[in-house]
């Protein structure tokens, strides 16, 4: 039996500023909504999220025995959370300034873990970041870390939207699990999606991603006639309105520092960066997965 308590000291010591922990279940009602959205479209050209549905909401399709999922966050607003300057042309979404978070949150995931470990030599389990097919905002809603915001994203009374998820899968039982939180919820805000440029956030807290300025930018091709007003990786128009994003604190681990300056990069400088050049200055970036080419073309004309 794993202890609770003894989990939630060590993601601390991690260095994640939240954690909470849940039972493993089946995700049905999920999956229902999921397949819905799916079927009316809005999924766009991201065929990666029909892949591997019937393991997305059952983790335990992902690691026999699974019982328990510890979900922890780490805030990450740095100093371009709060939004560019009007006259700004070219801008690029706060986490894409850091490290890839997949690198730096599997880090913190591999500490926890280990010093699990150490305590419960027999337990297994596995760690994902959203690289993996688990349905992570679900889980920390479960975990009682936060409601899912108009925007569809997850909202932490303490971070805002601005935390970057990961979680471990483990094969025991825990000694107390957490519950959703209660009194909650973005109320009569309609903050974000008064804000999105491109209408994209549908009711019922659903994207349409042929419209998002975020999908076009990282997933998809720029050059199907979504207006990327200014963003060439990333947007977070949604996300700097949301007024628990305004009242979180910057993030508290250098690990979350921003590593470049989108502001002293000009769209001539971006347009003459070669391929070298790219991989030498953004390699550890989040704007790797998209590639300068991309960013290229998503530069205002
Ligand atoms: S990321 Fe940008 S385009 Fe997408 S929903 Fe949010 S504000 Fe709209
Ligand atoms: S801006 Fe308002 S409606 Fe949107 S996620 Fe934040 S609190 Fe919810």
């Amino acid at each position: 039996m794993l202890e609770s308590a003894y989990i939630k000291k060590e993601a601390a010591a991690a260095g994640f500023d939240i954690c909470g922990i849940t039972r493993c279940r089946k995700l049905a009602e999920d999956e229902t909504r999921f397949r819905n959205w799916l079927e009316a479209g809005y999924a766009a050209e991201l065929e990666y999220l029909s892949r591997n549905l019937d393991k997305r909401f059952d983790p335990s399709r992902l690691v026999e025995g699974a019982k328990t999922v510890v979900v922890c966050g780490a805030g990450y607003k740095n100093r371009f959370s709060d939004g560019y300057p009007a006259d700004c042309g070219v801008k690029v979404a706060s986490y894409a300034c850091n490290r890839d978070y997949h690198t730096t949150i599997k880090g913190m995931l591999r500490r926890l873990f280990e010093a699990l470990r150490e305590r419960y030599p027999e337990i297994g389990g596995r760690i994902f970041t959203d690289s993996a097919p688990l349905l992570e905002k679900r889980l920390a809603i479960d975990a009682g870390l936060g409601w899912r915001g108009r925007q569809s994203l997850l909202i932490t009374p303490q971070f805002g939207s601005y935390v970057l998820l990961g979680e471990l899968v483990l094969t025991d039982e825990a000694d107390e699990y957490d519950t959703p939180l209660e009194n909650v919820g973005c109320g009569e805000c309609r903050r974000c999606a008064d804000a999105c440029p491109n209408k994209a956030i549908l009711d019922d807290r659903c994207i349409d991603a042929s419209r998002c300025i975020s999908c076009a930018t990282v997933e998809g091709r720029a050059a199907d006639g979504t207006k990327l007003h200014g963003w060439i990786f990333g947007c977070d128009e949604c996300q700097s309105c949301c007024p628990y994003n305004k009242r979180a604190p910057q993030h508290r681990s250098p690990l979350f520092d921003p590593v470049f300056d989108p502001l002293s990069i000009s769209r001539e400088e971006w347009l003459a960066t070669d391929e070298e050049t790219f991989r030498r200055k953004f390699g550890d970036t989040p704007l790797m997965r998209s590639g300068i080419e991309r960013i290229k073309r998503n530069l205002p004309r």
